[in-house]
């Protein structure tokens, strides 16, 4: 602890747990004279002084004081009321009284007014040396014990600080906390941007905090430590009166200084023992509460802010696509109209025209399925339907972009036909996603299998009961939710490039593509993947991805399977 008096420099040290210091008062010199050199002797600093009200004034000014050995009997101030004003000054100072008249009623007025230790005059000096060590040793436990206590009371008013995220509200408990351990008459808590308080709070309405007092708080904020501050001028106001002194003490978090906790009273209170240490607690914890509080902040300012972006973006895409989709579908008729009427080179020039203005739609068509999924405009339309014709229609729309790559797409379906409830578009979009993806990720001529079955997991022997051998059986790799009940499960298999691990979970998200200079020269805006695992999810179902860099992968969708009779019920 720094001391930050009249001409604002830190002075020496508040040092508990140094050599101990002690103060001898005694109207007579030569007892002055022998317990100073006795008890410098043993190793104690030592201050003596025949007037009491010389020891009255030292034990105010400087509160670092550990016991006070006093003649009862003095001129202006008897010992026992010196004891008496020792012990409001510091509740834990030992106290010796020395007297040539031990009365009885004298021994029950220094037990009363706090004395530990009686010496009865004369005394011999090993006997002064044991009670000065019984003294302090007391005081050494007490100390202990109110620090304890202090610590005790200090962590159940963290709770509270702990649980308010508001920085106003919080201020408020810091500085009502810090009132009540402390007993100071105001407190101030200086919020800083490190160098320059930029928030001022005080505990009670008519406080306030004087330039003089501000800049010393300031002074404590940059250097980082406590201090205890004394000044000619007075430091703040409560009720118009000034006060002179005060205790200011940094709010640390992670190593910076977020502001300063300044306690002020004119009173001893603030320079008790224990009583810095226990603000200094407090301090630290409202810093870090106080820290949290920002980032709490700021995480709710950034939410807002993205929801708002959310919001913008949404309404971006209603209207792009709005305005996109009308010309579009006008760009693709002409063409088409005209391309059927010319032949050649400019049959092809139109069809590459087509063919572009085709991709065109397929994005605005994503973002607004993307939307519709995202608003819970998407709504379900099931319908009879047999999965081998589904695949034959989402394998000859895919047909003209595997033709270009030199690819087959291959269906491998059961023999029998298999019937479900399912939503006609939406399935067939799936399928388009994943088809196409696996057109583009795949090297020309290879050839991509599109397999499908009912499935049904028998637990017996841990296998598929469907006909079509899956080309992952292992359990290992199928998501548990799929290992009771019956589903109309799809894999689409390619040899092509394949995909990290690490990123088999992420190119479900939107717009995330693997970053491979490959894929780049795919295109493609990553969307696609998103619509699926929505479209799916739509439809209760799982959709899950085996891959391995270089050696292809399987997408896989597995949706409850619907029997066609359930669309009665
Ligand atoms: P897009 O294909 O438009 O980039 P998708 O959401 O459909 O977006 O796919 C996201 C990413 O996942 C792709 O960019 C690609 O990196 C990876 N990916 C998807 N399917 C395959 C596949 N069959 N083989 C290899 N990588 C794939």
């Amino acid at each position: 602890m720094s001391q930050v008096a009249g001409s604002s420099t830190p002075s020496a040290p508040y040092a508990p747990g140094g050599v101990a210091r002690i103060i001898v008062v005694d109207d007579e010199q030569y007892m002055c004279d022998v317990c100073t050199r006795t008890l410098r002797r043993s190793g104690y600093e030592v201050f003596a002084t025949t007037d009491a009200s010389t020891a009255l004034d030292a034990l105010r000014r400087d509160h670092s004081f550990d016991l006070l050995l006093t003649d009862i009997r003095m001129p202006t101030i008897s010992g026992l009321e010196l004891a008496h004003q020792a012990r409001a000054i510091d509740p834990s100072i030992a106290i010796i009284i020395m007297t040539g008249h031990a009365s009885m009623e004298n021994l029950l007025q220094a037990v009363k007014r706090g004395a530990v230790e009686f010496l009865c005059k004369p005394f011999e000096l090993e006997q002064l040396r044991l009670a000065v060590e019984q003294s302090l040793h007391h005081r050494r436990l007490l100390q202990d014990s109110l620090r304890l206590r202090n610590i005790e009371r200090l962590l159940s008013s963290s709770e509270a600080i702990n649980a308010s995220l508001d920085r106003a509200e919080l201020t408020r408990i810091v500085l009502q906390t810090a009132q009540e351990h402390t007993g100071s008459r105001v407190g101030f808590l200086l919020l800083s941007d490190g160098h320059r308080a930029v928030d001022v709070y005080a505990s009670e309405e008519g406080a306030m905090l004087l330039p003089e007092g501000r800049a010393l708080a300031e002074q404590v904020s940059t250097s980082g430590h406590p201090a205890l501050l004394t000044h000619t001028g007075p430091l703040c106001t409560s009720a118009d009166e000034p006060i002179h002194r005060g205790l200011a003490t940094p709010l640390r978090a992670h190593g910076d200084v977020l502001g300063v906790l300044l306690l002020c009273d004119d009173r001893p209170e603030l320079l008790r023992s224990g009583v810095q240490e226990s603000v200094t607690l407090l301090a630290n914890q409202a810093g870090i509460a106080l820290r949290n509080a920002a980032l709490y902040g700021e995480i709710h300012t950034s939410n807002q802010r993205l929801q708002e972006l959310d919001r913008l973006k949404g309404e971006f895409i209603s209207i792009a696509s709005h305005e996109l989709r009308t010309p579009l579908s006008i760009v693709l008729g002409y063409t088409m109209m005209v391309r059927d009427q010319v032949q050649n080179e400019q049959h092809e020039y139109l069809q590459r025209v087509l063919d572009n203005a085709q991709r065109i739609k397929d994005i605005v068509d994503d973002m607004v399925n993307l939307r519709h999924l995202e608003t819970g405009e998407m709504t379900l339309n099931l319908h009879e339907q047999q999965l081998q014709a589904l695949v034959s229609q989402a394998v000859e729309r895919m047909l003209p972009a595997a033709r270009r790559k030199r690819q087959h797409l291959i269906a491998q379906l059961p023999q029998g036909p298999v019937t479900f409830l399912v939503d006609h578009e939406k399935y067939l979009l799936v399928l388009g996603h994943l088809i196409s993806n696996a057109i583009k990720f795949t090297a020309e001529g290879e050839t991509i299998e599109i397999r499908g079955d009912l499935w049904r997991w028998n637990a017996e022997t841990a296998a598929s009961s469907s006909d079509i051998i899956f080309i992952e059986p292992t359990k290992s790799h199928v998501p548990q939710r799929i290992w009771r009940d019956e589903w109309v499960i799809i894999q689409v298999c390619d040899t092509g490039i394949g995909i990290p691990e690490r990123e088999q979970t992420r190119i479900f998200e939107r717009f995330y593509q693997v970053a491979d200079s490959l894929t780049r020269e795919n295109g493609g805006t990553g969307l696609g993947l998103a619509i699926v695992h929505e479209l799916v999810a739509l439809q209760n179902g799982v959709v899950w991805v085996t891959s391995s860099e270089a050696a292809g992968s399987i997408f896989s969708v597995a949706l409850p399977y619907r029997a066609p009779r359930d669309e009665a019920d």
